[in-house]
């Protein structure tokens, strides 16, 4: 057993973070540890009046960040990279306590982040334009990218603070500031990076203005102020469908733009000629890695008849040793759900399944701390079709297994669901393969061969369709959300041809 308190552990690494706001505010908004569930700190929550004073720092921030060049806003992102370095293990642990990841994907969580800060280093020298062809002579077109405005970046509670980052590095080089609302859950890792930023900030000098980059802490009705916010140019919001299906329309509704990263309902087809070794490691870390809660989770598996009794039976051993336990203190693969509500929801999917004709291996509450944290093992459920819950996400740690003979009809139910975020097939059948990524194949925003549907790299642009809302943030062009793109015609003739041969003589 550990000496000290999770909450003694907590204020030791938040202060080594730089963090010096209050942990224990009384009547402050508790914030607990699914390690253990015991509430960790309490904090002084930001409200309407807050936010909206936020909103207003931010684009008086706007004024003279837009105005400063490109790669000299890459320098601030380049010493926030240096700072992460310095600070990954702490941050590391904060998510560790606040997200119940293991120690290794805590820290890797905090690598993302580096990682993308790094690209946008060498972004903020390739904010390219085209130059387009004229059909007017002496005529020159051109396309420039200019900063948008505030930035808006609400995030869910999985992922405490990567997803801040790819959105921030990005926007900070694009020349937006930003304002963070992180989840209600995961408040602490948001102000021990918002430390290890202002430190990068002091390096950095006098030319960044003040309200550069705010952290707002509370729940919906904070993030509510930035979304209804006509001052806020970009939402960035990353959580549940529910909460898309409010913040889209409102963003909507006053013609602000908006990233929406959402719900998935991934899925993985494993085909006759699969490699079945590599396929078992992939599908046993995407489906139980983070006990099932990342926005990548394997959740359905359809199997070709001809190899399901291979691979099911080793899936199902795979499940039945993994190892269940507190993430600070041993070395489990398999950490505890963020909360009561999450053991309730898959408490009750399984119920369902049961009732559809499910074969359900696994699943059971785990006695792992005290009564107030949610450990379970890992569920693998056979089931006879794609039914009832397997149609929607349950955020917990479920594989639904399903049976199949035919490939056509494989790829129908694999896209007949509302989540269109990431998908998986293992094959080293080239037909298959490329069918699977072509036009009639899985309709994701990420599609995948002989990996799984979670790890996904910086380097590409993120996100997914349908339910999962269309958004994609991080790598490739995904930079271009945070700018405003300005079409220029020049005339260095003396005629004034018009375009379309028109004619307008007076
Ligand atoms: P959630 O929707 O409950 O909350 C996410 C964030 O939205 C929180 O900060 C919350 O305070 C805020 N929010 C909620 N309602 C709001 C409203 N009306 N207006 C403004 N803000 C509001 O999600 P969660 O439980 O924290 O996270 C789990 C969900 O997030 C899962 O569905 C998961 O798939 C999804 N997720 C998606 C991605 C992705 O990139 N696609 C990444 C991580 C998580």
């Amino acid at each position: 057993m550990q000496s000290k308190s999770l909450a003694a552990i907590t204020a030791e690494t938040m202060a080594a973070c730089g963090v010096s706001a209050a942990l224990d505010v009384s009547g402050g908004m508790a914030v607990v540890s699914p390690v253990t569930g015991e509430a960790v700190a309490t904090l002084a929550e930001h409200s309407v009046a807050d936010a909206e004073a936020a909103v207003a720092l931010a684009n008086e921030a706007f004024r003279s960040w837009r105005m400063i060049p490109a790669p000299r806003r890459g320098e601030l992102v380049r010493l926030f990279a240096e700072e992460l370095r310095k600070s990954k293990e702490d941050l590391g642990r904060m998510v560790s306590i606040e997200a119940g990841k293991s120690p290794s994907e805590g820290q890797g969580e905090v690598q993302e982040m580096i990682d993308i800060c790094d690209f946008a280093v060498g972004l903020s020298r390739q904010l390219y334009g085209l130059t387009i062809a004229t059909e007017r002579p002496g005529h020159r077109m051109m396309e420039t990218w200019h900063p948008l405005g505030v930035v808006g970046i609400i995030t869910a509670f999985n992922f405490p603070c990567a997803p801040w980052c790819w959105n921030s590095a990005l926007a900070l080089v694009c020349g937006d500031p930003v304002i963070w609302k992180p989840s209600e859950k995961t408040p602490l890792t948001a102000l021990a990076v918002q430390a290890v930023f202002e430190r990068a900030l002091a390096r950095f000098g006098g030319d960044a203005p003040e309200g550069l980059s705010q952290v707002l802490i509370g729940g919906p009705a904070v993030g509510e102020t930035l979304v209804e916010s006509e001052k806020v140019a970009l939402i960035s919001a990353t959580g549940s469908t529910r909460m898309g299906r409010i913040v889209g329309p409102k963003v909507a509704a006053r013609f602000g733009r908006c990233i929406l990263e959402l719900g998935g309902n991934n899925a993985g087809i494993v085909c006759p000629s699969a490699d079945l070794d590599m396929t078992l490691r992939a599908v046993a870390f995407g489906a139980m890695g983070t006990a099932g809660q990342r926005c990548t989770t394997m959740r359905r598996l359809f199997v070709h008849a001809s190899v399901y009794d291979q691979i099911v039976p080793a899936l199902k051993k795979a499940y039945a040793s993994v190892t269940v336990g507190n993430p600070l203190e041993t070395p489990a693969l398999v950490g505890p759900l963020i909360d009561k509500h999450a053991y309730d929801a898959m408490v009750a999917a399984l119920e369902e399944v049961k009732e559809l004709g499910g074969v359900i291996h696994g699943g059971e509450r785990q006695d792992v701390g005290p009564d107030t944290a949610y450990y379970v093992k890992p569920a693998i459920v056979e089931m006879p079709e794609q039914t009832g819950p397997v149609f929607r996400e349950t955020f917990a740690p479920i594989l639904y297994v399903m049976k199949y003979t035919d490939f056509d009809d494989v790829l129908e139910q694999h896209n007949n669901v509302g989540g269109g975020l990431s998908s998986s097939i293992f094959t080293t059948d080239l037909r298959e393969m490329e069918t699977f990524l072509s036009a009639r194949g899985s309709d994701c925003g990420i599609a995948n061969v002989n990996i799984g549907t979670s790890g996904a790299e910086i380097g590409g642009a993120f996100g997914g369709e349908k339910e999962t809302g269309g958004g994609r943030e991080s790598g490739s062009d995904a930079w271009r959300a945070y700018m405003r793109r300005a079409t220029n015609t020049i005339n260095y003739s003396k005629d004034l041809p018009l375009a379309q041969g028109v004619v307008f003589d007076i």
